[in-house]
């Protein structure tokens, strides 16, 4: 014990501090600005994968973590796209999932946004020559914001959805 405690000691805190991360600070001061003035302080996000490798996915859990902690921003993932605000849309548009993704789609009330999240969705990028997959998404639904990378980080999800809140 007295060994753990020394190590403690001599090593520091070694988890990040989201405090310390100016760059973060300041997305995350613009989004809470920009979701209170366009959303009236929320913002719902339904999350559908219309065939995704679920990296995508993996990477946008980590925003409900205590360093990004998005929910504190004012942006909600909701289990129904009857209560969403905006679709965040991660996959390749297989032929089973693309009709799923425009029912979802339907289902949002209007005013209503499409974001695309990863590579999969615009250029199916790595598995363009599947026999299973429909076409590129802004075919079947219309694409306000595109959040590139495969998959994107947490930080480039977050600046992502900071772009599309400029845009609107
Ligand atoms: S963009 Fe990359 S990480 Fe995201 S679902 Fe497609 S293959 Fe997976």
């Amino acid at each position: 014990m007295i060994k753990f405690w020394y190590k403690r000691v001599r090593l520091g805190v070694l988890t990040e501090n989201p405090e310390l991360d100016k760059e973060l600070a300041q997305i995350k001061k613009e989004i809470k600005e920009k979701v209170k003035k366009k959303f009236s302080g929320s913002l719902a996000i339904r999350m559908v994968d219309s065939g995704s490798c679920n990296a995508c996915e993996a990477e946008c859990n980590a925003l409900a973590n205590p360093y990004y902690d998005l929910e504190r921003l004012g942006i909600y993932f909701v289990a129904s796209p009857r209560h969403a605000d905006v679709m965040l849309l991660s996959g390749v548009m297989t032929f089973n999932m693309t009709p799923h993704a425009k029912e979802a789609y339907a289902q949002i009330p209007e005013p209503k946004w499409v974001i695309t999240l990863g590579d999969c969705p615009v250029m199916q990028a790595p598995f363009e020559k599947n026999y299973a997959i429909k076409a590129p998404a802004e075919e079947h639904l219309p694409i306000t914001h595109h959040i590139s990378g495969c998959p994107p980080s947490p930080l480039e999800i977050i600046q992502g959805l900071l772009e599309f809140l400029r845009k609107i």
